[in-house]
């Protein structure tokens, strides 16, 4: 495995790879690997003749004030993990690398980045500006034939979805489903920040759009929401947002017809700031309460 540390060098690489008869996968990471990381590895390892992962923690995907000094990092442990997962090359670059003196440029994709998280009581658009520069950079950059995404961060990857469309990147996104903890917990770099005590109440995410998801077979989307809304607030949490929403477009879901719902929950635990979502099958539901839901079903979508 080689770490490369600068735009030049992956560049370089690109350019030895153009020239043979490879396909390169990309997972894109801001590093403190876990399971969720490794099945994106894993899924990539598998289908790609060459698996590159960045691990880069993006400075402007953050809010000031938000936790970027304080995200956890741990570059020996992840190379390790990445080593042992099969990565042929880690792009871990220097913020100054990446964002050199006079970098001006900035690319957005508006109206799917407004809501939920991009809202402005939440990280505001701001954030997903950040986030889709720094795709865009690593796309055009490292040019993968597939990236692959975690559904774990829905609205990311349905803005990526669009910017790939949109700006006509030839990568193709994979997206895979969340990898949680044996309690339902969604595995995330930021729960390394809870107390054994907040860490134990975080377990009410999960259940809340559990939830909602038997509640919504029962009663319809409102009550449903109003469920999972009150499930976390027994738990003390007050949810930044707990709304229900088309994956595809981010409008707000009314719950008639048969396209699927992702609802979607952001909420601040202890001063940690975590986000979970579950994709409720209409037609699913309606075969009867409690059948297994669609959100923890392997969901590849290309
Ligand atoms: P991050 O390092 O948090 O920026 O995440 C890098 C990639 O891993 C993103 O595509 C995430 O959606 C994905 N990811 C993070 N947590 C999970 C999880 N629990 N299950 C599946 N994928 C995840």
């Amino acid at each position: 495995m080689k770490v490369l540390r600068t735009p030049a060098e992956v560049h370089a690489l690109r350019e030895e790879l153009r020239r043979q008869p490879v396909t390169v996968g990309l997972v894109p990471t801001m590093g403190y690997l876990h399971e969720g990381h490794n099945s994106l590895l894993r899924a990539a390892r598998e289908e790609n003749d060459v698996v590159v992962m960045s691990l880069f923690v993006n400075p402007t995907q953050f809010r000031a004030g938000e936790d970027l000094s304080a995200y956890p990092r741990d570059e020996e442990r992840d190379l390790a993990i990445a080593r042992s997962s099969g990565v042929d090359y880690i792009y871990a670059p220097e913020p100054d690398a990446v964002y050199p003196s006079g970098f001006a440029s900035r690319v957005e994709v508006e109206g799917l980045t407004e809501v939920l998280c991009g809202a402005e009581q939440s990280r505001g658009a701001g954030h997903f500006a950040g986030v889709t520069t720094i795709v865009a950079k690593l796309l055009n950059a490292i040019d993968p034939d597939v990236a692959y995404l975690g559904q774990k961060d829905a609205q990311q990857a349905t803005v990526i979805r669009r910017l790939v469309e949109d700006l006509e990147f030839r990568t193709k996104i994979v997206i895979l489903p969340t990898v949680r903890e044996r309690d339902g917990l969604a595995m995330s770099s930021r729960n390394a920040y809870l107390s054994p005590e907040a860490r134990e109440r975080a377990t009410a995410i999960w259940a809340s759009l559990l939830e909602t998801e038997k509640a919504f077979a029962e009663a319809g989307l409102e009550p449903a929401l109003e469920a999972g809304r009150r499930h976390l607030e027994e738990a003390g949490i007050t949810p930044e947002y707990f709304e229900a929403r088309y994956p595809g477009t981010l409008d707000p879901a009314d719950g008639i017809g048969s396209d699927p719902i992702l609802v979607a929950v952001s909420a601040t635990v202890d001063g940690t700031r975590l986000i979970d979502n579950i994709l409720i099958e209409p037609s699913r539901s309606l075969n009867g309460a409690g059948a297994p839901q669609a959100a923890t079903t392997p969901r590849r979508t290309r």
